[in-house]
């Protein structure tokens, strides 16, 4: 069993893969691959597969292929191969050389095909799609025969060579699988295995006029590739028996064994590539990869650290049984991340104003801050105090009520690495709103402790005016406001259940000015507000774009704590 350092305990499928290698089973080889359709980002449900998959070869010394599942031309796109590659490599796993394609394939399923046509076992039919859905019967009633099921091998082979070179319109027939009209499995009854399809594919153009279906080409593909063991989601243990029944009756090489597992599921969050396009389409949120998406390029720009992804991937494990996990557990692991790896930095996202009347004019004192309390090696860092101050505006209240503890008039506080201040006055404008404070300063308050042993209530995050840099922030929450995703109302979609506020972008904040030249993705905290990162996309040198990752404040313990009861 395995021994790396942090690896997940071993789940039932790592129970029987290595069980398998004690038997001697598949040449003593583990080889396993994660095969996603390039019609979509991948999300957070795919980086589960892709941890197990990647996870496992790595732990028990085999490999791990990456293959894209290209059967379906009509809804495929090298836009989209492009991106998974790149979302794969930035979760931190690698195929090496072993890249593939099922359209790399197309020719061997043929060949296959003609076999299992000469063979007796799949024939043209020539029914409409609307009839073949008719003769498949229902889950209480058995199907119907084909009328077309008895061809003869000749005509079935003239028909299929001739859907090869393009002689039918689409629908005009199919290749079907002669399994049992009445198995009570549905995906028994006689399954298309090629349609016709006049459409170009991304990678082999126009060259194919007919295409593999899902369940026949991967099978295939992954007896082609050698792969041992085939990890797939709970939908395709139906399908199963077909994964093997293709393996029995075409002359692939070997027969890996399928295994099931239950896919992510997770609170609050839409997990279909198809629903997810919708959201795209329609315009709810700014593509793919908005911060917002659960995809994983939405979830980097987002700034989750992949390690964070990883680790909430270990933390869920591998079952049998479907669940529905908290998206708290999830950014639960993304704080707990950055907490070790974060820097903290000082930023005002609601600027007021702060002048310290006793402050020299025109003095600057570089103050030291600590750059991460849980990372000594991390260090500390200069940055800038003067007469003239930000404060958050939510830190002063004119009239605090009693548990109100930060900055009132005639309240003294502590600014976080430089001095205790006092409000001595309030200034407003004429419709009454506050636009400025007077404080003092104590200059024997100097590092944040008051010499005379005296206390403060607060320690308040601040800027200095003269120095900070102008910045847009962007708060996001989650997108939907249903945290049952499988509890969406018959006729309803999630564009239905889009929460108002999972967006508030704060165009006038103002930031330390050691983020001045801060690289697109650096991910740190501000203090006391939560973790922050650099937009990927949208940020520049002189106009920062900051998106919050997360707030501070973790209910999961809370959660965790309330499941116990
Ligand atoms: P979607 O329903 O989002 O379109 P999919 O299953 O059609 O997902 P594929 O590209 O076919 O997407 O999936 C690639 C691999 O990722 C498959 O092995 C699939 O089982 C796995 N996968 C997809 N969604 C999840 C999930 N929510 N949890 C775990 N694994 C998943
Ligand atoms: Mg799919």
């Amino acid at each position: 069993m395995s021994t790396r350092p942090g690896a997940p305990p071993p789940d039932f499928i790592r129970q029987i893969i290595a069980a398998d290698l004690k038997a001697g089973k598949h040449g003593g080889r583990v080889i396993t691959r994660f095969p996603p359709e390039p019609n979509g980002y991948l999300h957070i449900g795919h980086a589960k597969s892709i941890c197990l998959n990647f996870g496992v070869a790595r732990e028990f010394g085999g490999r791990c292929h990456l293959r894209f599942d290209d059967t379906n031309p009509t809804k495929e796109e090298q836009e989209y191969v492009d991106a998974i590659m790149e979302d794969v490599r930035w979760l931190g796993f690698d195929w090496g050389e072993h890249l593939y394609y099922a359209s790399d394939y197309f020719e061997q399923c043929y060949d296959y095909a003609v076999h299992l046509i000469k063979t007796g076992r799949a024939y043209v039919c020539s029914l409409t799609p609307e009839e073949i859905r008719e003769y498949r019967g229902t889950l209480t009633a058995p199907g119907r025969e084909s009328p077309y099921r008895n061809r003869s091998v000749a005509e079935n082979l003239d028909l299929f060579t001739r859907m090869r070179a393009g002689e039918f319109p689409e629908g005009a027939h199919v290749l079907r699988a002669k399994i049992d009209m009445a198995s009570p499995n549905l995906n028994l009854r006689d399954p298309v295995l090629y349609r016709i399809l006049h459409a170009e594919h991304h990678r082999t153009g126009g060259r194919w006029r007919l295409y593999p279906m899902y369940d026949y080409a991967h099978p295939i593909s992954d007896a082609l590739e050698d792969i041992t063991h085939s990890l797939c989601t709970l939908e395709f243990e139906d399908h199963r028996p077909l994964y093997d029944w293709t393996l029995d009756y075409t002359p692939a090489p070997c027969h890996p064994q399928q295994i099931e597992f239950a896919r992510l599921n997770l609170t609050y969050t839409v997990m279909s590539k198809r629903r997810l396009l919708k959201l795209v389409n329609e315009g709810h949120v700014a593509g793919w990869d908005d911060p917002r998406m659960p995809t994983l390029s939405g979830m980097r720009r987002r700034g989750y650290p992949p390690a964070a992804i990883r680790a909430f991937c270990d933390t869920i494990g591998i079952g049998r049984r479907e669940n529905l996990v908290e998206l708290a557990l999830l950014e639960h692991c993304v704080r707990e991340e950055l907490n070790r790896t974060a820097p903290r930095l000082m930023g005002v996202l609601n600027p007021l104003k702060v002048v310290l009347l006793n402050y020299p004019e025109g003095q600057v004192e570089e103050l030291e801050a600590v750059n991460n309390p849980e990372d000594p090696a991390a260090g500390t860092r200069r940055v800038p105090f003067s007469r003239v101050l930000y404060l958050e505006r939510d830190d002063f209240l004119e009239d605090p009520p009693k548990k109100f503890f930060r900055l009132a008039p005639g309240r003294e506080v502590r600014l976080r690495y430089a001095y205790f201040i006092r409000c001595v006055d309030v200034v407003k404008d004429q419709a009454g709103q506050i636009v400025e404070l007077h404080c003092t300063y104590d200059p024997a308050t100097k590092g944040g402790h008051a010499p005379d042993g005296r206390k403060v209530q607060a320690t308040l995050h601040w800027v200095s005016a003269g120095h900070a840099l102008t910045a847009q922030v962007r708060l996001y929450d989650r997108l939907l406001t249903l945290a049952d995703p499988a509890a969406m109302e018959e006729g309803r979609d999630f564009g239905d259940y889009l929460n108002p506020d999972s967006l508030v972008t704060l165009t006038d904040c103002r930031v330390e000015p050691s983020l001045a030249g801060a690289a697109p993705g650096f991910a740190f905290q501000f203090e006391r507000l939560g973790y922050f990162c650099v937009d990927l996309k949208d940020s520049r040198p002189d106009a920062l774009v900051i998106n919050r990752t997360v707030t501070l404040k973790d209910p999961w313990a809370k959660i965790q704590k309330a499941r116990m009861e």
